[in-house]
């Protein structure tokens, strides 16, 4: 039976997380941790809802909130069927609406919009189908997915006959690997121990208290002085051992030349790489900053703006780590297209034993909470890993 949907709202949420200082960086000295949370209500007789957010970080989410109104005549009074019978059209027609795109396109607040609508819209579909959207997404055969992927402006790089390929030649290990995920889980990172704001003594204790926790792999933030990262960086290394990993994120603080002696100064603490070394649209910087530290891994992706940048970062060899957010890119269809385009890249150079794949915790959260979960998408693809 088809529903429709009667009613869109979209809430502007925020936390004061910059009392306390959690999330602060380089960059982001005070966040505040907000949310434009669009619910769509429907006519279903279950009452079924879609949720959707895109993630801000306090003053200007009512901009956000206000470019959902502008995009949402794309969805309000449609029926679900109609948003997801040719779920890349609709993608392309909301993403390329004639007077709307002159804001973006593709990008920034008006994307940040965007994704929030789509995945709430993902969200309802999944719900719809009784299943979580990790699970609606691994059932698609290939042909399903590659209806869902924006391809325009990718061809050169990715054509529906390429992607409808690599998700058909992995289709015979799909299940193993579905069983795999759900037995042992996706692995992950933790940064709540290195937020910039925190003192000596609070890194150590959440430290201790993350190793206690099992984790095995620990995210700093760095890139404001360069004595304080020495002194940070030895404190967690000292703390955490020469086995686990020790990842360093700047937030793009630095020019690209800067990124190379910082890392340099910060290469004797064996980081596993560094995100968000430099502005986050600047590709050949990430390919001289990846030639010049290796091995130490270059990490973006959370402020890459659409599937084009990811398709540069990818073709100039500019990041090991892939690091989507499904609510900067225009929601779940876009992240699919960043997802195969990756495989064919990594594919192609031969070397799959870097196939590295991070999701933010931001998207992670969304989509969880979402009754969703992008990192299994994974195993429509490849068996990913870092
Ligand atoms: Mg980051």
């Amino acid at each position: 039976m088809s529903i429709t949907i009667t009613n869109i709202n979209a809430r502007d949420i925020r936390f004061p997380t910059s009392a306390t200082l959690d999330g602060s960086d380089a960059v982001n000295i005070d966040p505040d941790y907000s949310a434009t949370y669009v619910i769509l209500e429907t006519d279903s007789p279950q009452r079924l809802r879609g949720y959707g957010l895109a993630f801000t970080n306090g003053r200007g989410n009512e901009v956000c909130v206000a470019a959902v109104q502008a995009l949402k005549h794309h969805v309000l009074g449609r029926t679900l069927e109609s948003l997801t019978e040719n779920f890349g059209a609709f993608w392309n027609e909301i993403a390329s609406d004639s007077q709307v795109r002159w804001l973006g396109p593709e990008k920034g607040v008006i994307h940040l919009a965007t994704a929030a609508l789509v995945n709430a819209v993902w969200d309802l579909y999944a719900k719809t189908a009784g299943k979580p959207l990790w699970k609606l997404l691994v059932d698609m055969t290939a042909e399903q997915i590659v209806a869902c992927i924006p391809f325009r402006h990718i061809t050169d790089a990715l054509t529906p006959a390429d992607a409808t390929e690599i998700l058909k030649r992995n289709e015979a290990t799909k299940a193993a690997r579905e069983q795999q995920i759900l037995s042992s889980g996706y692995p992950a990172y933790t940064t709540s121990a290195g937020w910039l704001g925190y003192s000596d003594e609070k890194v150590r204790a959440l430290v201790r208290a993350g190793l206690a926790q099992g984790w095995t792999h620990f995210k700093m933030k760095v890139g404001r002085d360069l004595d304080d990262d020495v002194r940070r960086a030895r404190l967690i290394r000292e703390e955490i051992g020469p086995a686990r990993k020790l990842m360093m994120d700047a937030n793009q603080v630095w020019d690209v030349d800067q990124a190379i002696d910082w890392m340099k100064e910060l290469a004797a603490f064996d980081p596993h790489w560094i995100e968000e070394p430099t502005s986050p649209d600047d590709v050949l910087g990430h390919a001289k900053i990846a030639r010049a530290i290796a091995p130490i891994g270059v990490a973006t992706g959370e402020h890459c703006q659409n599937r084009v940048v990811f398709k540069q970062l990818l073709q100039a060899n500019a990041i090991s780590f892939c690091q989507i957010d499904s609510c900067r890119l225009g929601g779940v269809n876009e992240v699919l297209a960043v997802f195969v385009h990756m495989r064919v890249e990594w594919d192609s150079a031969n070397t799959f034993s870097i196939s590295r794949f991070s999701i933010t915790s931001r998207s992670a959260l969304h989509l969880r909470t979402e009754s969703s979960s992008t990192w299994i998408i994974c195993t429509n693809i490849s068996s990913f890993r870092w």
